[in-house]
């Protein structure tokens, strides 16, 4: 199905003001495709993929079927969660800017049902809500379906997961038998077969294949990384991609609040989603990321659904996802409308079979790439730096700092000196920062890839420390709002010994206090032995320093150690116990 404009689909004067004003120059194919038998009258089911532009493919035939002068609900979209629901409001309302008398409200739970009750008594036409919710009003008898033209379901395959099957069957026996019904999912599983088959009559079926999709401008890469050395490579995956604004998928909540840990440590600014976080936590997070707020969501699938986001340049697959559909719905997050977009999977071990099973679903090659070396990360952000250095250079676009130079050059420094210097205040002085490896624990893996067999050692690559600010190519957005401050110049204060364990199953610690205050090691072995009640073979090596002592701990136990002597009276200090970083 080729793409068509908007002015070749028969939309009303009205419609074509505000899908200009919108910004959309063209349809795209499942609107191309879906718009005019919709508008026909029929019962239709579409189907093609997340970010394909399913809501205005079914939001603007609601918006022409609906009488302004109507004060009564005509048109009922169901959507799986609230967020849905508000963003498929907001894009009806842009829709129906320019008609006349058309009003949209969402209905949701946890919102205030005197603001969903006025809106209803107002005579919203279109009214969008969760199953749960709009069965609540129809129970109430605040909500009335005699008027009901249309009845949209956006993402059915997603209500039926989350159990909204019988609520929906409910609904549609209640609305008027003369109407039409609409049904819009990525996948059709056999049960929505089912409720299709008995909600609709001779519905047309517009399917949308992958291959004339986003997908295509979805770069698909994996990597086939050891679980261990997954923190590692994602951090440089980032930086080698410059990425600033990217969703990262987990299998488990736990997996999630490491991750989000590990991130934040490497200064990185993250934040997570995941069933234990409440609601308002939850919109509050969403919130934040949609205003580019900090750079990294870190996620389970569950948590994530609905979230809806426009130019993601990267969804990380951490850990992979179940099956093709949560791929599929996970990618199409990133490259929407047209843009392109980057997903990036780790795949441990076995998980490579999986792997091939979600490119036989999605029918999408997923290319295999190489680990970057750390030579190779470094060179890219050098390069970077390079060329912001240029840019900034050439566009003299920054403050003058006469004085200062002119006393250092009086001194005797040389033009070059200054500079070079101040690259190395900067942090991004190459030469200092030891090429480390992590030594033995990355297992050696069986694989019958090529290439994939011999043992690898990912050189141990410490991302953003020093420089991280010293790079003015990446805009950061989230310290636009005085964010999480990253640590500075952590990497030459510890440049030795690291802020990462070198041991396979430690993480390491630090505890604010040191050489300065007489501590000996056996005072951190006895205070995490006897306080945090951690056997012996759980601590390992112990760096002490002037002011601060790095201790690895088992990884396990890290979060525990830090939670128990955190804040408490150890020698007349008061511990701070944190990850190194
Ligand atoms: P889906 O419901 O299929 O996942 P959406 O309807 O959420 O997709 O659309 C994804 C994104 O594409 C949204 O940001 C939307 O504004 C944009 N979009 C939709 N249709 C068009 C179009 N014809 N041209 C440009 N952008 C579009
Ligand atoms: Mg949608």
């Amino acid at each position: 199905m080729q793409k068509k404009l908007f002015s070749e689909l028969g939309l009303s004067p009205e419609l074509l003001k505000a899908v200009a004003k919108v910004g959309f120059e063209e349809a795209s194919p499942i609107q191309s495709a879906a718009i005019p038998v919709i508008m026909s009258g029929s019962d239709t089911v579409g189907q093609s993929q997340t970010g394909s532009g399913k809501t205005a493919a079914f939001a603007i035939p609601a918006i022409e079927r609906v009488d302004g002068d109507l004060r009564a609900t005509q048109v009922l979209i169901l959507c799986p969660t609230r967020e849905l629901a508000v963003q498929v409001a907001e894009e009806v309302a842009k829709l129906a800017m320019f008609k006349r008398g058309v009003r949209e409200l969402p209905i949701y739970g946890g919102a205030s049902y005197e603001r969903q009750f006025r809106g209803l008594h107002a005579g919203a036409q279109i009214v969008i809500g969760t199953p749960g919710r709009i069965m609540d009003h129809l129970d109430r008898g605040t909500l009335k379906l005699d008027q009901i033209r249309m009845v949209i379901l956006d993402e059915a395959d997603r209500m039926l997961d989350m159990g909204f099957v019988d609520d929906i069957k409910k609904i549609l026996s209640m609305a008027p038998p003369e109407r039409q019904t609409i049904f819009f999912s990525a996948t059709v599983p056999a049960p929505i077969a089912q409720l299709i088959k008995s909600f609709t009559k001779s519905p047309v079926t517009v399917k949308i294949q992958s291959e004339t999709l986003t997908v295509p401008l979805i770069e698909q890469s994996y990597y086939e990384v050891d679980r261990r050395a997954k923190v590692e490579v994602l951090c440089r995956l980032i930086d080698l991609y410059d990425i600033s604004y990217g969703i990262i998928f987990c299998a488990t909540k736990m997996m999630v609040d490491e991750l989000v840990d590990h991130l934040v440590a490497r200064g990185y600014s993250a934040d997570k989603l995941h069933g234990d976080i409440t609601q308002n936590m939850r919109e509050r997070v969403m919130g934040k990321f949609r205003k580019r707020g900090f750079e990294f969501l870190v996620a389970t699938d569950v948590a994530a659904r609905g979230l809806d986001v426009d130019d993601i340049e990267v969804v990380f697959n951490y850990d992979l996802p179940h099956d093709g559909e949560d791929y599929v719905h996970r990618i199409g997050r990133t490259g929407r409308a047209g843009r392109t977009g980057r997903a990036i999977t780790f795949v441990a071990g076995r998980e490579i079979y999986k792997l091939q099973n979600i490119q036989r679903f999605t029918q999408s090659r997923i290319r295999r790439e190489k680990v970057p070396s750390l030579e190779e990360v470094e060179e890219k952000r050098a390069n970077l730096f390079f060329d912001s250095l240029k840019e900034t250079l050439e566009k003299g676009d920054f403050k003058r700092h006469d004085v200062i130079i002119d006393r250092l050059l009086e001194a005797g420094h040389s033009p070059t000196d200054i500079a070079s210097a101040l690259i190395h205040l900067l942090g991004d002085d190459k030469a200092a920062r030891p090429a480390q490896v992590i030594p033995e624990e990355l297992p050696q893996r069986e694989s019958r890839y090529a290439g994939s067999s011999e043992p690898r050692n990912y050189p141990k690559y410490e991302p953003r420390s020093g420089d991280r600010d010293a790079a003015p190519s990446r805009p950061r957005a989230a310290r636009a709002d005085g964010d999480a401050p990253r640590p500075a110049s952590t990497e030459r204060r510890f440049a030795d010994p690291s802020p990462k364990s070198h041991e396979a199953g430690m993480a390491r610690l630090a505890f604010n206090i040191g050489r300065d205050q007489n501590i000996q090691p056996g005072d951190i072995v006895g205070v995490i032995a006897g306080v945090a009640k951690l056997p012996k073979e759980s601590i390992g090596a112990i760096h002490l320093q002037p002011q601060q002592t790095l201790v690895d701990v088992a990884e396990d136990q890290a979060k525990a150690v830090i939670k128990k002597l955190n804040g408490i009276k150890f020698k007349g200090n008061k511990l701070a116990v944190s990850f190194a970083v």
